[in-house]
């Protein structure tokens, strides 16, 4: 790795640019467009470590906020005949590397601060990935539950038109997120085809395989985290033959992660979803609880275990923990409360910030493999479909597992050099790799016009 001055810590001098710098941040803080608790704590880490890492000031500053982003309306015809009105988002954060890249998520609370956020860190993970995109996000604040099919399609149709300009296999490719999934990446690739007069379907990922999709597309996110904790366990001089784990949220992430850590030798002792948490201290039987799930579609009142609360599940006594449902689960008390020896972070932001300053003093005890390298298994097949589709040739599903593998090892391995390097915690030094990625990448692109 080349040690280059922009980002020696070392005596960084007068900052040239330090009155512009107080200045812009000052503006980000009191005019925030994209004021959220969560864009604030993103941009604020974000800021903070460029700053310790002498990053440019100019670059540092233009990596607070986004490139574009696009507020669009919505009109939908209900299935009453009734014509509702959805907000809906596109945020692109940085394309520095190659084309943004990042999910549309449905979700009743979507709002531009989230979906900015999100954005942001999707720049950081493709760079810690070290994968050829840049970050984006999209949403609609829609509750996905309450639409029909045939609402949901139309309004997967509509929104595709409003962002039509600013997406495309060169400029921008969605993904699936939370509330969405590969029927409503079918439907976007359907619509902005239509439009265009001949078929793009590397205009998305996460798309049925039928169209285009990758094989291994589903199982990335959560074998990616599966192999992250490997690593981790490596890293530690940790077997994992026999080491207990813990999956709040048992959807894709949590399940597909279940499975990989089950095949590596460790025992699931408990999961959760939105209705609780189910414990077995001596290991759950996965495959009876995937079956259970397949036809309930949830862990409501799985028998075969003690019912305990998605809180207690965070703190339970395990070798592993995995968070794999919402962001901001792990507060600062819970912080505290770990017991676990390696925290995954399946999900996106699972631990606040006030957490995180709890989890920096505990670093000897907790080993954090933060969000962006954790869940970074599914973008970085995304990226695979991507790249299959514009050559329209495709690979096995082992080719893909094992690339994946490889990229994943080696970006821990990356931020494990930085993080002795920096001597610093494992978050700061994952950050510190996409920073500093990015960061050479502008600076060597330089400034237009
Ligand atoms: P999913 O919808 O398939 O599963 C989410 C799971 O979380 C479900 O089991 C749900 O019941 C559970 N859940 C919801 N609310 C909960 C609560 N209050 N307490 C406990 N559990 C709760 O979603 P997913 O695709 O598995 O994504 C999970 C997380 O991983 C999200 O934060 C997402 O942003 C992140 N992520 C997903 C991917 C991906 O490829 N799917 C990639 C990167 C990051």
């Amino acid at each position: 790795m080349s040690q280059d001055k922009s980002i020696t810590p070392a005596a960084a001098g007068p900052d040239p640019a330090a009155g512009a710098t107080t200045e812009s941040l000052d503006r980000y803080r009191s005019s925030m467009e994209w004021e959220s608790k969560f864009y604030r704590d993103t941009a604020e880490l974000v800021e903070s470590t460029a700053r310790s890492m002498n990053v440019d000031p100019n670059i540092r500053n233009r990596m607070l906020t986004p490139s574009r982003a696009l507020i669009v309306s919505i009109p939908v015809r209900m299935d009453s005949g009734a014509v509702n009105n959805f907000i809906g988002y596109r945020v692109q954060h940085n394309n520095t590397l190659g084309p943004f890249k990042g999910g549309i998520r449905y979700h009743e609370e979507v709002n531009l601060g989230e979906v900015s956020a999100l954005a942001m860190l999707m720049t950081f993970k493709c760079a810690v990935a070290g994968i050829p995109l840049g970050g984006a996000k999209g949403g609609v604040r829609v509750d996905p539950g309450g639409l029909s099919r045939p609402e949901k399609q139309r309004l997967t149709r509509r929104y595709t038109v409003e962002i039509l300009n600013v997406i495309g296999p060169e400029m921008d490719i969605p993904a699936p997120d939370m509330g969405t999934d590969g029927q409503t990446m079918a439907w976007l690739m359907d619509t902005y085809s239509e439009m265009k007069g001949y078929a793009v379907p590397s205009v998305v990922t996460g798309k049925p395989i039928m169209i285009g999709g990758s094989k291994g597309r589903t199982e990335a996110t959560g074998y990616g985290v599966a192999y992250c904790v490997a690593a981790a366990a490596d890293h530690l001089d940790l077997k994992l033959e026999g080491k207990t784990v813990a999956i709040q949220g048992f959807g894709n992430v949590g399940s597909y992660a279940a499975r990989k850590l089950t095949d590596m030798g460790c025992k699931i002792v408990a999961v959760s979803d939105v209705t609780g948490g189910y414990y077995d201290k001596n290991g759950l039987d996965l495959n009876h609880v995937l079956k259970y799930v397949d036809i309930r579609h949830s862990l409501n009142d799985y028998p075969r275990a003690e019912q305990i609360s998605n809180r207690q599940l965070l703190t339970l006594d395990v070798d592993i923990l995995v968070p794999a449902a919402l962001g901001g689960v792990i507060d600062e008390r819970i912080a505290r409360d770990l017991k676990c020896r390696i925290l995954a972070e399946g999900a996106n932001g699972p631990v606040t910030a006030e957490g995180n300053a709890v989890l920096k003093e505990r670093e000897d005890e907790v080993f954090v493999v933060p969000d962006i390298l954790a869940n970074a298994g599914g973008v970085t097949v995304s990226y695979f479909e991507w790249v299959q589709g514009l050559q329209s040739f495709f690979w096995s599903g082992e080719e893909i597992n094992e690339r994946l593998f490889r990229i994943l090892q080696t970006a821990f391995n990356d931020c494990v050099d930085f993080k002795k390097r920096y001597q610093t915690d494992m978050r700061t030094a994952t950050l510190m790799l996409g920073i500093h990625r990015v960061s050479e990448a502008m600076l060597m692109r330089g400034l237009f016009p």
